[in-house]
This record gives structure tokens, sequence and C-alpha cells, in this order.
């Protein structure tokens, strides 16, 4: 694969990463997959390595780099394990990066330094049993009540849920006024009226774990309102958009690992004496998955580069999502049909492949909403 368009210092970063992977992840990523359970210590070994704080300040325990360093770190852990880069990602790069974005000095002081060191595990909840692709049907209420909210609701299918210490939420605060009518509340596991659920078993992503968070009578001090009152969510919107980039990056890693996989087996499997590379179908399958997945990481550089130049990005990281999302499941869907009976096995790596790619369609916004925002830049 071409990385010409990254510095010396980017494929550097690239390489580290990618010699972590291969010694750390990748020979553990089927028993992670199977335990259903997420290797807490991944958290505090990605800190110590410097990517839980990739894109927040030095000031405050963060490593510094943007967007173009993000999206290679969520591109290479995920040709090790998607379920692994999930989990990290969603701690730094949504909730983490929600205070960062959205939270005052005190915020930043009080929750940044023990997320960035990975001593502290955050989530980030907006979906609910009545709300996921579209955002404005959320219902979770937060009511103010002296020097306190009051929050009441229930977050379903939230990721890291089950071991987090803090939640960024989404909370109706003024039911008139649609999207600029919801907050955002940082919420602390050991409040009073929060629970989380046993974990939910999933088709895929098996070493990450999700679950349901039921708020009942929760009082949120006022001073973890997130962002301004009524106008959080639309403020974490940026936050969203970014989270794309870093879809679309994963989405190449996965393919990235299928392709490995569909090349690896069609190479080795020797049928009257001949690899299966020698029928022009094998060949013609792996070219068209590499031509995707040139296209989808330089769409994902592009809007990478977008971000870190200050411009607008929102129309091309929608479309790199959709891309790139929608190519790993072909991508990943084409090895295991190159894979045959031996990608079907529970031990293969391609049938976790097969599994893990189609929620990088339905996270961070679906393909359908993605088409819509694309649509109201173009159309
Ligand atoms: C593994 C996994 C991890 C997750 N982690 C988190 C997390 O950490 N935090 C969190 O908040 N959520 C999380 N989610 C939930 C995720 O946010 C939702 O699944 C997503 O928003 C889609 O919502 P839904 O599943 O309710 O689908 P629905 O909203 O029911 O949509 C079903 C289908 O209808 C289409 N559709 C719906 N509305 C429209 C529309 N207006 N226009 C066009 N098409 C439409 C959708 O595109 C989709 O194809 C996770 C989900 C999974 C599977």
């Amino acid at each position: 694969m071409s990385d010409f368009a990254l510095s010396p210092e980017e494929i550097q970063f690239r390489d580290s990463v990618r010699a972590f992977v291969a010694k750390e992840i990748t020979p553990n990523a089927t028993r992670w997959d199977m335990e259903e359970r997420y290797p807490r210590e991944m958290f505090a070994k990605a800190a110590e390595l410097g990517w839980l704080g990739i894109g927040f300040p030095e000031d405050i325990g963060g490593s510094g780099g943007g967007t173009v360093l993000a999206a290679i770190l969520n591109a290479e852990l995920t040709q090790g394990s998607a379920a692994i880069s999930l989990g990290l990602y969603v701690h730094s790069m949504l909730a983490g990066a929600a205070i960062l974005h959205l939270g005052n000095k005190a915020q930043q002081a009080r929750f940044l330094p023990d997320a960035l060191a990975g001593r502290k595990i955050g989530c980030w909840g907006y979906a609910e049993a009545g709300a996921g692709a579209d955002i404005t049907c959320v219902k979770t209420r937060a009511r103010r009540d002296g020097d306190d909210y009051l929050l009441n609701g229930a977050k379903l299918y939230i990721t890291n849920s089950p071991f987090a210490d803090f939640m960024v939420i989404v909370a109706v605060t003024d039911p008139d006024r649609g999207l600029k009518g919801m907050s955002l509340f940082l919420v602390e596991r050991g409040m009073a009226g929060v629970s989380v659920s046993a974990p939910f078993r999933k088709l895929g992503m098996g070493a990450s774990e999700m679950a349901e968070i039921t708020f009942a009578d929760v009082r949120v001090p006022a001073a973890n309102l997130l962002g301004p009152e009524h106008l959080g969510f639309v403020a974490a919107l940026k936050v969203l958009s970014l989270g794309r980039i870093a879809s679309a990056a994963t989405a190449v890693g996965l393919g990235r690992a299928a392709m490995a996989e569909a090349i690896r087996y069609s190479r080795q499997r020797v049928q009257n004496d001949r690899p299966i590379t020698q029928h022009q179908f094998v060949r013609f399958t792996i070219a068209d998955m590499a031509t995707r997945l040139e296209a989808a990481w330089q769409m994902t550089l592009n809007a990478a580069r977008l971000v870190e130049a200050g411009k607008d990005f929102d129309c091309a990281a929608a479309m790199a999502k959709l891309f790139a999302t929608e190519s790993c499941t072909h991508i990943c869907e084409r090895t295991l049909h190159l894979c045959g009976a031996e990608g079907y096995m529970r031990e293969s790596a391609a049938q976790r492949f097969y599994r893990d790619c189609k929620v990088l369609e339905i996270g961070e916004g679906t393909s359908e909403i993605q088409r819509e925002t694309i649509f109201r830049h173009v159309g």
C-alpha cells in the first residue's frame, strides 16, 4: 500500500504502532474475541506509549499530534483487533475529546489527566431504545434542581460502559427545542442512581464490552454540565464529525487485515498442484480489494489533513466514512469467500473480520446519515 502521503515522522509512528500490534495484539486477538472481555491493561499500555493523549495538549497530560496520527493509530490497531481499537477510541477520541473540546478548565483538570494516563476509563452515551440514527429522538431528561440536575432515562449499546469510570451523557434539558435543547453531562459511576446492566452479547467486536446504563433520579452537580446548556449536543457535532474520520481509518485497518488474510490463504492453498492465485477470479478479487483500500485511505488522509489545515472537513469526513466502511464490509465478505471452509471456522481470522466489520457502517452515523450529510453539501 502506498504511504507516499505520510511524512517521515508519521511513517515512524506507524511502524512503532505496527510493531506493538504484531507483538501484543494480533497473537491474542482471537482469544480475546472468544472470551468476550476487554483486556483492561490495554488502556495503561496505550497511555504509556502516549497513544491515549494524541490530539490532547501536553500541559494536561496529552502527547500532541493531530487527526492524521489518530487515523494512523486507528488503522494500525485495527489490523490487530477492531474490538481493542474500538475500546481505546471511545475512551479517548469520543469521551476524552468531548471534555477537551467542550469542557472548562476545571473539568479538564479533574478528568483528563487520569483519563489520558489510562487510570479512569470513559464512555460516550447518546443512543437509547428509541433514539439511534435519529438523534432528535433522545428522551433521557435532565431537569435543573437547585445546584444539581436530576437525570432520568437510559442509554443503550454503550461501549466501555461495563467498566467505565466516567460517562459523557446526552440528555434533553429543553424538550421544546429539539437538537438545540440537548446538553451533555459528565456522569460518574459512583453517583447514586446510576446502574449498568450485564454486558451484552454481540455478533462481532467480541472483545469490546457494551451494556445499558440506567439513570434513576441521579443528582448530577451543575459543575458537571459539559459545554453550553441546551447547545451541548450541537457543540459536540464537531467531535462526532472527527469520529467519522477515525471510523474510516478503522475500516481501512480492518480491510487491510482481511486482504492480508485473503492473500495468505490463496497463496498457500494448493489444488491440482497450483495455488488458487492461478485463477483470475482470485487475483482480480484481491486487486479490487487493494484498489478500494487505497482509495479509502487517501480519502481518510485527505479528511484528516483538512482538519489539521483548519478547513471545513464535514463532507470529506462523511465521504471517507461512507466509502471506507462499505468497502470494508465488501472486502471482509470477499475474504471469507476466498478462504472457503477454513475461513468459516470459529478460530479463523477471516470469520472474525466478517463479524467485526458490519458495525462500522452502523456506528458514528449510519451510511444513510453520511449520505444525507454529503447531499447537504453537494445537492
Ligand atoms: C458494537 C456497537 C457499539 C456501539 N457503541 C455505542 C456507544 O458507545 N455509544 C452510543 O451512544 N451508541 C453506541 N452504539 C449504538 C449506535 O449509536 C446505534 O446503533 C446507531 O446510532 C444506529 O442506531 P440504531 O441501531 O438504533 O438504528 P436505527 O436508528 O433503528 O436505524 C435502523 C436503520 O434505519 C436507518 N435509518 C434510521 N433513521 C434514518 C433516517 N432518518 N434516514 C435514513 N435512514 C435512517 C438507519 O440508517 C439503519 O439502517 C453502538 C452500537 C453497536 C452495534
